[in-house]
């Protein structure tokens, strides 16, 4: 049995809800997400522009439509009581199928596949991977449903890649958020490894004299002229 098997039988209250959009980022780097959602410090580059530039595209019209035997809905909120997360999906496509579930309002029955879109090409860790499968989980437990796969739309190649929701990966969603959960609890901010995807970081500026133990050209130019 998995670890993510016995959180079903878990509630969560809703202030200790964790934030979906916050997967990719500890993913990426547990440290970056601490100083995103714990100290709350956020710099914008080139790279997270881009980004918020395609999601504003993708959640444009934040409505639903139906493109043949697709509903496709934008910018749908979507939450999970069992596992503790909040947040929203880009695009969750109801493909039209008897074997699926009823909407209200529509006729017919509908399975849901999530879509998300992102920046760039395919990466070679699996934050983007994690992020979708957290909100397939959120709209299975919504829509009292089984989701086996989802998108995700990478702008630079125009493409999307199949994600099958596996229960490995389903697990190691669910230690990822309980990793986050007792990291929030103790506004613990982790030291880690630096390296080259540190380049890529939107918050080097605030990250990494603290990291280091060094001052910021700033603060040490301050306190000489305090000291003088
Ligand atoms: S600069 Fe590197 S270590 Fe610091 S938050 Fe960014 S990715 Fe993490």
């Amino acid at each position: 049995m998995y670890p993510y098997d016995i959180a079903m039988s878990k509630m969560y209250n809703e202030e200790d809800y964790l934030l979906l959009s916050g997967i990719q980022h500890f993913a990426f780097c547990r440290r970056q997400w601490a100083l995103i959602y714990i100290e709350q410090q956020w710099e914008e580059n080139l790279r997270t522009i881009d980004g918020r530039i395609m999601h504003e595209r993708a959640h444009d019209g934040c409505s639903s439509e139906k493109r043949g035997g697709i509903i496709v809905t934008r910018s749908m909120p979507v939450i999970s009581a069992t596992f503790g997360v909040r947040g929203v999906c880009d695009v969750v496509e109801f493909h039209e199928d008897p074997d699926g579930v009823k909407l209200h309002g529509r006729r017919g029955r509908y399975k849901p596949i999530p879509v998300e879109y992102k920046k760039g090409r395919p990466k070679m860790h699996d934050a983007d991977v994690l992020q979708l499968c957290a909100q397939a989980i959120c709209l299975e437990e919504m829509l009292v449903c089984e989701i086996e796969k989802g998108y995700l739309y990478y702008g630079e190649t125009r493409r999307r890649e199949e994600v099958e929701f596996l229960p490995e990966l389903r697990n190691k969603v669910y230690l990822m958020l309980e990793e986050m959960r007792e990291l929030f609890r103790r506004r613990h901010t982790p030291k880690v490894k630096t390296g080259a995807h540190c380049r890529a970081c939107s918050l080097q500026n605030v990250c990494l004299p603290k990291l280091c133990g060094t001052r910021t050209a700033s603060s040490y130019i301050k306190s000489m002229l305090e000291e003088g």
